[in-house]
């Protein structure tokens, strides 16, 4: 299989089940999914799917807009959860200052809590920051990262490019890269160092062009794999490669057996 989505939703797509979207996938040569949650009962769904499908991972978190529900039950629930076998990352979790269901108050401590979570239990942290890229490196460097961090639906300019680079965490682009008015995130993905880029749908959210008004899933990531060569003028099938080099290496992935 040659594409990866890093990071989708199929417990909330609204039409297709996850065995339709797996199917969609393995048909797209789309072989590795991560399934991430954004709440306790998301968090729980997608560890049930992963534990359903080979290729299949998830992730358990409580992301900035859900951040009301993380009381200290749902976050102790979210640290039993993580301990299974499919659960590969922390998240999804960070700050958001676009959107105003939560405050800057309530998103904070959940974020903190959920880096240490990942540190302790040595798992991978996807975070989500949308219009909050200054907060988000402080609370990082407050807290300390952890070994292993994924920037998902990378939105930073060539400056933080620059400061994640450094810090050897993971940038995954999703379908807006390939929108049409979306070049200054284009110049972003192409400085990314070649070892560090990821490939993902946020699905089904963000269909990339030119499906956009459809709701997306997993096979629609080798279009975003494609925009991003294009853009870093690389062969598809090369960057494919060592995206899925980079994703093994991001979320400590057991290596498949070669066939
Ligand atoms: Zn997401």
């Amino acid at each position: 299989m040659t594409y990866v989505d890093t990071h989708c939703h199929l417990d909330h797509h609204p039409e297709a089940t996850a065995d339709e979207q797996v199917a969609r996938a393995r048909a797209a040569d789309v072989g590795t999914l991560i399934t991430i949650g954004t709440d306790l009962p998301s968090s729980e769904q997608a560890v049930r799917t992963a534990a359903r499908f080979d290729g299949v991972f998830a992730a358990v978190g409580i992301h900035p807009n859900d951040a009301d529900t993380a009381t200290t039950e749902a976050l102790a629930a979210i640290a039993d959860l993580a301990m299974r076998p499919e659960v590969v990352a922390i998240g999804e979790t960070g700050l958001d200052r676009y959107r105003d269901h939560t405050t800057p108050e309530q998103q904070d401590p959940v974020f903190r809590a959920q880096i240490e979570l990942a540190k302790r239990l040595d798992l991978t942290l996807v975070i989500h920051c949308r219009d909050a890229w200054p907060a988000c490196l402080v609370v990082l460097d407050e807290e300390g990262a952890p070994d292993r961090v994924v920037m998902h639906c990378f939105s930073g300019d060539l400056d933080v490019v620059r400061r994640c680079a450094d810090a050897g965490w993971y940038l995954s682009f999703a379908g807006n890269v390939t929108f049409r008015n979306a070049q200054e995130l284009r110049d972003a993905a192409a400085a990314v160092p070649a070892e560090l880029l990821l490939t993902e749908t946020d699905s089904p959210y963000l269909t990339p062009h030119p499906y956009r008004g459809r709701w997306n899933d997993p096979s629609f990531v080798p279009h975003t794999l494609r925009a991003l060569a294009a853009t870093r003028g690389e062969e598809p099938e090369d960057l494919a490669a060592s995206v899925r080099d980079n994703t093994v290496r991001a979320f400590a992935l057991p290596v498949p057996a070669e066939d």
